[in-house]
């Protein structure tokens, strides 16, 4: 018997019509969370409490849920953790932390027993990236962060409010991220009003620096006292350091 491959079947036959060449295409995994569900979702909880929030997304997503902390203060982190205590809690620790915000995280440790993941970046990311670029924060940040959620998480928490920043004041409760992630923002919807007396009426956590003028708290290069929301970062360059996009 030949051991030669039929012509036919290497497409060399002069009766048989060429196949045709196929497009390719990429299969996406099904959304977490689909149009209709997201939309849902937004309208239940819009009105809802921070915690009536984190409920859903912890009934929703279990333990592929996580929270993201700048340890300006716990507020978030007090609520999900009365809803969630073993919810993970990440922290960036990006190499430039001023030590209050470090102590934060120490006295948070102590007070909530927290599920703490510290995500650092290469040891070599100090002579590469210039403090104050984008390429600083997606090294010591944006990379970071994705590396450690995707695949990992469905889910995650973080503490953005429509009242921070004009920029964060169409940010809704629900959404998908770019990475394919579910986002939920619990604090959303509450005002500078609701949010400092629930950290009077709760006792939360608050980063020394905030009574040093510090109206946002980021990385000691690029944040300077302000009492105008996030105006005190990256001298007005920038306006977010891109996990939030
Ligand atoms: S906030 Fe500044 S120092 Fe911190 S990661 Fe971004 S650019 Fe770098």
């Amino acid at each position: 018997m030949s051991s030669q491959i039929p012509t036919h079947l290497v497409g060399n036959d002069p009766d048989i019509p060429p196949m045709q060449t196929l497009t390719a295409v990429t299969l996406r995994p099904r959304p977490l969370l689909d149009a209709d569900e997201l939309d849902a979702a937004n309208a239940r909880l819009e009105a809802a409490e921070p915690a009536e929030i984190v409920r859903w997304a912890h009934d929703r997503f279990g333990s592929r849920l996580a929270l993201t902390a700048s340890f300006a203060d716990t507020t978030l982190i007090d609520i999900a953790t009365s809803v969630a205590p073993d919810v993970e809690v990440v922290f960036l620790d990006t190499g430039f932390h001023f030590a209050e915000t470090l102590n934060t995280v120490r006295r948070a440790m102590e007070r909530y027993a927290l599920n703490l993941t510290v995500l650092r970046p290469a040891a070599d990311a100090d002579d590469v990236w210039a403090h104050g670029s984008d390429a600083c924060c997606a090294a010591r940040k944006v990379d970071l962060l994705d590396a450690h959620l995707i695949g990992r998480v469905d889910a995650w928490l973080s503490g953005v409010r429509r009242a921070d920043s004009p920029d964060r004041a169409d940010a809704p409760i629900v959404s998908i991220d770019r990475r394919g992630l579910v986002k939920v923002n619990p604090l959303a919807n509450m005002t500078d009003d609701e949010y400092e007396a629930y950290i009077a009426d709760h006792d939360v956590l608050v980063n020394t620096l905030q009574f040093d003028g510090y109206a946002s708290i980021g990385c000691w290069p690029c944040t300077e006292p302000s009492t105008d929301g996030r105006s005190g970062r990256w001298g007005g360059a920038k306006t977010e350091c891109g996990l939030h996009l």
